[in-house]
This record gives structure tokens, C-alpha cells and sequence, in this order.
């Protein structure tokens, strides 16, 4: 009997613990679930390389990098933001004054202090300082951030109303304790400028003498500002739209000091007129990004499609030292206001693993691209 109690009691105390597992095992499972669910979810959100097509590929400090911006319209222009160090750079704010949305939106994805530490401008043309103007409907980059030093072009032939509010817009932050430095002062170290920069360990931005900073002359992309950045031994060159006299200049001027460089940004947007062999034999750049809206008539006649950009004479001399040609935006033969991204955000980066080129919307290189199958002429070196 006694023997038969105990039974009882012990499987009733079984069935107990029994139908209290499944509650345990519930709330285990439960809670287990709610884990990996909760730990995927902030996984995703915190810590996974996002497969989003907008670049944010954020240098170590340190290191460098030149992001080539789309400008949200059908007009070519230049808006590079550079980031070196701690250093919050942008050379140029085009194309019109309705690119400062775009240019806002992702230099904001860098800056977090509204602080670009250098502007600079390098000539007097709308597509390189129309967002440093603005107009009654847009603000001035100026405005928009608090800009420490600015760097711009010694002379000028503007006349026109955009190169006035520029000057109107760039003395306002000066008075608002911005320091402003000609192309030529900086050259001559002068007058609070300095040639070089030391943006970082390891990087430095240099100021280029052009003939055309003391030299008159009746064409307005001559007076770009040159500049040079520095990364450890390697070297990535923006002349702003030089075109050929002032490019062989450059390539005489600095016959010893140019070695091959990394990145060259096309000259005056992959024009006929810029990235002449004399410059190129010099600099033999690695990668070459164009800044521009492909085929678009904006600056070439109906009669002569070769010379929209990017030129074929631009891609017959640049095909001699590299096929890594990046264009940023791809534009219409029949309508100037079309547009979409080509390479969409160039970005090239340098850092302890080598030179990297990065793009928002595809990396095809130009000669693999459709529009260049069908608009250029395939030069023999990209041929092969
Ligand atoms: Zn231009």
C-alpha cells in the first residue's frame, strides 16, 4: 500500500512537474525568441553594411578622401567635398544655385559641426561658385556653413550678377570671421596665406601656382585655382577648368615635383579644351573622374557631338595612361534638361589599404558604359 501511496504521489508530482514544463519551455522559448529577434534587429539597424545605393564611405582619420557630387540638375559643374583628417573641404559649388540641396544633404553626412574648415573656389563661373552665391530662393553654402578659410581665384572678367552675390555672400563671411586668401597670396605665402597645409598626419593640401594668377587673359576657366593633395606618397591633382596654355605652364612649373598621380579630376569637365598630353605625360593619372553631364549640348554645338562632354579628344589622351574614367551624371542629345546618374557619387579614397574608387550608382568604367558604345569612338589602348 505503502509502496502504491508513494507511487501515487510520485506521479502525480510527475504530471505536475509535467504540465508545468511546457510553461517554462514556453517563456525559455519565448524569451530566447525575443532575443535573436531583438538582436537581429539591432544588428540590421546598427551594424550591417547597408546595401543602400547612397555612398557613405567614411574615411579613418587620417586618411583621405575626394567625393565627386552629383548636383541634382541637367548643367555640368564641380563640387568636390574633400575629407582629410578632421579637415572639411569643398573646392567649388556648382552647378546652379539648386544644386546646395544635394550638396547639403550629403556633405551633412560627413560634417556634424556645420564647419568647413577650407572652401575653395576656383573661378568666377557659375558652374563652380553658384551655391557660394545663391539667389532669393536658395541659400549660400556661406550661409549654411561656418567657413574657416577660403581660398579663391586672384582675378576675374565676371561681370555678371552670380559673380557679384558671390563676392556680396563671401565678404559677409569674412565679416563673420572667415579668413580669406587669393590663389596667389597662399603661392607667395603672404599676407596670413600659406602655400601648404598640413591637414593630418601624413596629409597636406598645396596651393599650385598658374600662370594665370598674375597673367590677364580673356578666357575665365584660366584663372582656376590649382591644388594638390598630399597623402603619404601619393598625390591627387584638381586644376578646375585650366585649359591648355596654363595646363603646359603647370607641367613646365612643376616638371620636378609631379610624379604619377593617383586621381587627376578631368580638366574643364572632360572638355576638348583641358587634360592636354604635355600636363598628362607628367602626372600619368591612375584614375580620372569627369565631372559633367555626359552628351548633354549645354556647351558643344548640335553639329559637333565629339565635343560635348565627355570630348573624344579628352578620351583619346587619356586612354594613353588609364581606363579608369568615372563620369558623374549622364545627360540627354535631345532634351538639355534630362538627366540621371552615370557613376552617379564618385568617391576615391586613400587609406592604408591602397586607393579605392567607390560610386553611389555603378563602378562601370566609361569605355564600358552604353552611352560611350554608342556616342564615342573606342580609342586603340581601351580596345584590347
Ligand atoms: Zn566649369
Amino acid at each position: 500500500m505503502a509502496n502504491r501511496k508513494v507511487t501515487k504521489k510520485q506521479a502525480k508530482a510527475a504530471a505536475k512537474a509535467i504540465s508545468k514544463a511546457p510553461v517554462w519551455v514556453i517563456v525559455t522559448a519565448l524569451i530566447l525568441v525575443a532575443l535573436i529577434v531583438g538582436g537581429y534587429f539591432v544588428y540590421t539597424k546598427f551594424f550591417q553594411k547597408k546595401s543602400d545605393p547612397v555612398p557613405t564611405p567614411v574615411p579613418a582619420v587620417g586618411e583621405f578622401s575626394a567625393h565627386f557630387l552629383t548636383l541634382g540638375n541637367a548643367n555640368s559643374g564641380d563640387c568636390v567635398y574633400i575629407k582629410a583628417g578632421e579637415n572639411d573641404i569643398l573646392i567649388d559649388g556648382g552647378s546652379r544655385t539648386n544644386s546646395v540641396d544635394d550638396i547639403k544633404s550629403y556633405v551633412d553626412t560627413f560634417v556634424t559641426d556645420n564647419k568647413l574648415e577650407y572652401v575653395i573656389v576656383t573661378h568666377a563661373h557659375q558652374d563652380h561658385i553658384a551655391c557660394f552665391a545663391g539667389d532669393n530662393t536658395h541659400n549660400s553654402l556661406f550661409d549654411i556653413y561656418t567657413c574657416e578659410t577660403i581660398i579663391d581665384f586672384p582675378l576675374h572678367e565676371s561681370t555678371l550678377a552670380v559673380y557679384n552675390r558671390y563676392i556680396t555672400q563671401r565678404n559677409e563671411a569674412v565679416e563673420e570671421g572667415a579668413k580669406h586668401y587669393t590663389a596667389l597670396d597662399c603661392y607667395n605665402n603672404q599676407n596670413g596665406a600659406r602655400r601648404t597645409y598640413e591637414l593630418a598626419e601624413s596629409v597636406s593640401m598645396e596651393i599650385l601656382y598658374n600662370y594665370y594668377y598674375d597673367h590677364n587673359t580673356s578666357d575665365e576657366n584660366d584663372y582656376s585655382v590649382c591644388v594638390m593633395f598630399t597623402h603619404g606618397d601619393r598625390d591627387f591633382l584638381f586644376t578646375g577648368d585650366l585649359g591648355k596654355y596654363g595646363e603646359d605652364k603647370l607641367a613646365e612649373m612643376y616638371s620636378d615635383r609631379f610624379r604619377q598621380v593617383e586621381l587627376f579630376k578631368a580638366g574643364h569637365h572632360g572638355s576638348y579644351t583641358a587634360s592636354n598630353t604635355k600636363l598628362l605625360s607628367k602626372i600619368q593619372p591612375k584614375v580620372c573622374v569627369v565631372s559633367c553631364v555626359a552628351g548633354n549640348f549645354e556647351y558643344a554645338k548640335k553639329s559637333n557631338p565629339s565635343h560635348t562632354f565627355p570630348a573624344q579628344e579628352f578620351i583619346d589622351r587619356i586612354a594613353k595612361y588609364t581606363d579608369k574614367v568615372y563620369v558623374t551624371t549622364l545627360g540627354s542629345p535631345e532634351n538639355v534638361s534630362t538627366y540621371s546618374d552615370m557613376n552617379g557619387i564618385v568617391v576615391v579614397s586613400s587609406g592604408t589599404d591602397g586607393v579605392k574608387v567607390t560610386c553611389s550608382n555603378n563602378d562601370t568604367l566609361l569605355k564600358d558604359t552604353e552611352w560611350f558604345k554608342q556616342n564615342r569612338t573606342t580609342p586603340t589602348e581601351w580596345a584590347a
